[in-house]
């Protein structure tokens, strides 16, 4: 299990929409592995493969918290065939963006079909936390970001304070 860099907005493999997974491999799996585990070392509840520089469609997600146990998830090429029409407003962050937050309004609850590493179809209902999340990574694999739902001088400033973190980091690396 190997920890990946996580990319920094603004990154043009952040703004791309991803290919399917046609198959489950080694490689998928060595992945999956490699996503959770960056994530939870992160701390993140939620990843995207571009993040991560891989142009596919698998996201991880956790959203439980403590004391409750964790619940890793893998989800392979998602696919969102419900949505509530009831919305839910969260203060969203992402770990291609740190340290920045903004409320965004989503559909409360989704109902979401994706592979799970075994190949076997998934389906489940999501409300709360889990919704969010679930539709801010899917967002994710198609070169989406929670910013691009900020007006265009809140995200301008966010991309501006990215881009002199990117610049601070290089510096300092
Ligand atoms: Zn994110």
């Amino acid at each position: 299990m190997t920890l990946r860099p996580i990319l920094i907005h603004p990154d043009p493999r952040l703004k791309k929409p991803c290919t399917p997974v046609d198959a489950i491999t080694d490689e998928v799996r060595a992945l999956a592995d490699d996503m959770l585990a960056t994530m939870y070392d992160a701390p993140g509840i939620g990843l995207a493969a571009p993040q991560v520089g891989v142009l596919k469609r698998i996201l991880t997600m956790d959203c439980m918290k403590a004391p409750e146990p964790p619940r890793p998830m893998v989800l392979i090429n998602p696919e969102i065939v419900w949505k509530s029409a009831e919305t839910s407003v969260y203060e969203e962050g992402c770990l291609s963006i740190p340290d920045q937050y903004a409320e965004v309004t989503r559909p409360a609850e989704v109902r979401v079909r994706w592979l799970a590493l075994d190949g076997s179809v998934q389906e489940e209902h999501f409300t709360g936390l889990w919704a969010t999340c679930v539709q801010h990574e899917i967002d994710h694999l198609d070169g989406r970001l929670f910013i691009d739902y900020l007006g265009p001088i809140k995200r301008q400033l966010i991309t501006r304070k990215m881009e002199k973190l990117k610049r601070d980091r290089a510096r300092s690396a």
